[in-house]
Order: C-alpha cells, then structure tokens, then sequence
C-alpha cells in the first residue's frame, strides 16, 4: 500500500495513543482520537480516512459542511465533531450536521440546541467548553461558573456527555487536566475530551478520553 505523510502521522499517534493507555494501565479503548482536519485540504484528509479512520474535528460549521457534507453519506460510520465556537445563529445546521458538539458555553447556545433538537428530533452529543486556564482570549465557561452552567444545561433538557478544554500554551498543562477532570467529577459527567498535538500524552496521563490531534497528523495549517 502507498503510503502517505498524513497516514505515517496518523499511524504514529495511533500508535502513541495505545502505548500512552497501556503505560498508565488503561484499556486500549478507553480514549480515542478525534483527527482535526480544519483548514486541511483533502489531499492530506483523504489518506487518513482511507486508512480507516472515522472521526474527525472541524472548527467551523460552513466549512465542515462544505468539506464533509459530500462524502458524509459514503462513510455510515463517520462522527463529526465540532470543536469550535458556534454562533447561535448556525444551530439548526450544526444540530443536523454533526455527531457530536464539543464547545457548548453560553446560555444562548445551549438552549439553541435544544430548541434544534427537539425540532429535528436529533441529539448530537453535547461537551461543555471549559475556559480552564481563565485566558480572555479562549472561549469557554469558566472553571468557577461550570458547576451552575451544567446545571443550566441540564435544565434545557440537555445531558452533557464530557467537558473539552484548551489549556494554555504556556508553563506545564496537567494541572488545568487534573481541574477539567475534578469538575466532570464532581458533576457526574464521564467523558473528558482534551489533549492535542502538543500534549496529548499528558492529557491521556490525566484521564482524557478523547484527543484532538491536528497538525502532528495533517502538517501546519
Ligand atoms: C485546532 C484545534 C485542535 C488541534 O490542535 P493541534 O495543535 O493542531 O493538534 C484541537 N482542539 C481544538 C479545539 C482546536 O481548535
């Protein structure tokens, strides 16, 4: 088989993954990988999914549509998950495109949602997007207010099924893992989806079940 750098790289983080889960004595299946192949031509794409890979991130909704929307039916078994900000005002497209919503942190999106849902009669999953290392820059609730904000959720009728954070660039991450976890913890809610290029062997350390790995897979964008 003819093999190319982004299906290397893809097989060099598979890779890396299970060996991160078997060093800290997980199960092979309790983390998976989410391929982000935002702002990523499909030369780069196509290799990764023709190696069998399924799940993929994108960051905006028209793009995602636009890329995916084409070839969503070939694949029965394609999860898209959006991992960026969404603007309630491309809801009803985000609720009938995608598997899984990753950055739900505004009252206003959340209740989007579940209006979308329930008219659709389609439930993507939803994450809460934590702001966890507080940078006015990052979108997320922050890590003070995520308690009262899954609350809210709970209460349009929506069940978050994990937590998503971006920890900062700088100094050491696993303490803003450690606080992404305690906060699912402590609200019942199972699933942590962070960890990427750069420290996503750390992110499995602290319990991630899900990383989102783009350029160490697809090049820089
Ligand atoms: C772009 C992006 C990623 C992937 O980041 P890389 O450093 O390219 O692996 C992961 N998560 C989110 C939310 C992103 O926006």
């Amino acid at each position: 088989m003819s093999s190319s750098p982004s299906a290397e790289n893809y097989a060099r983080i598979v890779k890396g993954l299970h060996k991160t889960l078997k060093l800290t004595g997980r199960p092979d299946d309790s983390a998976c990988l989410t391929a982000v192949s935002k702002n990523q031509p499909w030369e780069v794409i196509r290799p990764v999914l023709e190696a069998g890979h399924r799940r993929f991130g994108e960051n905006r909704v028209q793009e995602a549509m636009e890329r995916w929307g084409p070839v969503k039916d070939q694949y029965s078994d394609l999860t898209l998950c959006l991992i960026g900000p969404l603007q309630s005002n491309k809801a009803a497209d985000a609720v009938a495109f995608f598997d899984i919503i990753e950055s739900v942190d505004r009252e206003k999106i959340a209740r989007a949602i579940a209006d979308e849902a329930q008219k659709q009669g389609r439930a993507p999953h939803i994450y809460v997007q934590v702001n966890i290392g507080e940078e006015a820059q990052k979108a997320g609730i922050l890590p003070a207010e995520a308690d009262a904000f899954i609350a809210t959720v709970r209460g349009y009728g929506l069940e978050p099924r994990g937590l998503m954070c971006i920890p900062p660039v700088e100094g050491p991450c696993g303490p803003y893992f450690a606080l992404l976890r305690k906060i699912a913890e402590r609200n019942g809610i199972g699933h942590l989806s962070m960890g990427m290029s750069d420290d996503f062997e750390t992110a499995l350390r602290f319990g991630s079940n899900e990383i989102r790995v783009g350029t160490a897979i697809f090049g820089s964008r």
